[in-house]
């Protein structure tokens, strides 16, 4: 099983609005790589990964491949969309153990730095992936994140938000 860095394209690659000939996408985990999911969603009938999704953050885009939405929860690696998948898109053997979003903390959003006391982000998080550097001063390490989410909608003031991070195609 490849590691998050071995799967996913430079961590720290910047966000630069340059044009992408497809927009990179948050995809679910156990992705085996992004060319499937063009060449075997759109034809899946029953979409599957989505109706299995206890936490409900699969949805299917416009062009029939399933993507997640954080909005309202996040992934909890119960491994139920890879066992629904007949096609080999997501897959537990093969794909990665991780999704492909790097949670980022705004400075300017986040009340905490603004010196009130704050622990609403660091609850949900299991992998303790977001650090207080003292009790005003939250971060998100990148190398423990899994990009599961959970802390997104957990914001009271909606400073949390993700980069997306491209798959290594095998
Ligand atoms: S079940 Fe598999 S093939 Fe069907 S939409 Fe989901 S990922 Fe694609
Ligand atoms: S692993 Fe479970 S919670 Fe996460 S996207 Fe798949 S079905 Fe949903
Ligand atoms: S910081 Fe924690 S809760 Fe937020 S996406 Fe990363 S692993 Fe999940």
């Amino acid at each position: 099983m490849a590691s998050r860095r071995e799967f996913f394209r430079s961590i720290v690659r910047p966000v630069t609005g340059e044009k992408e000939e497809r927009p990179l996408r948050v995809r679910p985990p156990y992705t085996v790589k992004e060319s499937l999911f063009q060449s075997e969603c759109p034809q899946c009938e029953s979409k599957a990964c989505a109706t299995v999704c206890d936490e409900a953050i699969i949805v299917i885009a416009a062009d029939g491949t399933p993507i997640l939405n954080f909005t309202q929860s996040g992934c909890t690696f119960c491994e139920d969309c890879a066992k629904a998948c007949e096609a080999g898109v997501l897959d537990l053997e093969r794909g990665s153990e991780s999704i492909n979003a790097l949670l980022v903390i705004s400075k300017e959003r986040c009340i905490a730095h603004h010196g009130t006391i704050c622990f609403a982000c660091k609850e949900p998080c299991l992998e303790e992936a977001i650090l207080f550097r003292g009790l005003f001063d939250p971060v998100i390490d990148p190398d423990r994140c899994t990009g599961c989410g959970m802390c997104l909608s957990r914001c009271p003031t909606q400073a949390i938000s993700y980069r997306t991070l491209e798959s290594v195609e095998a």
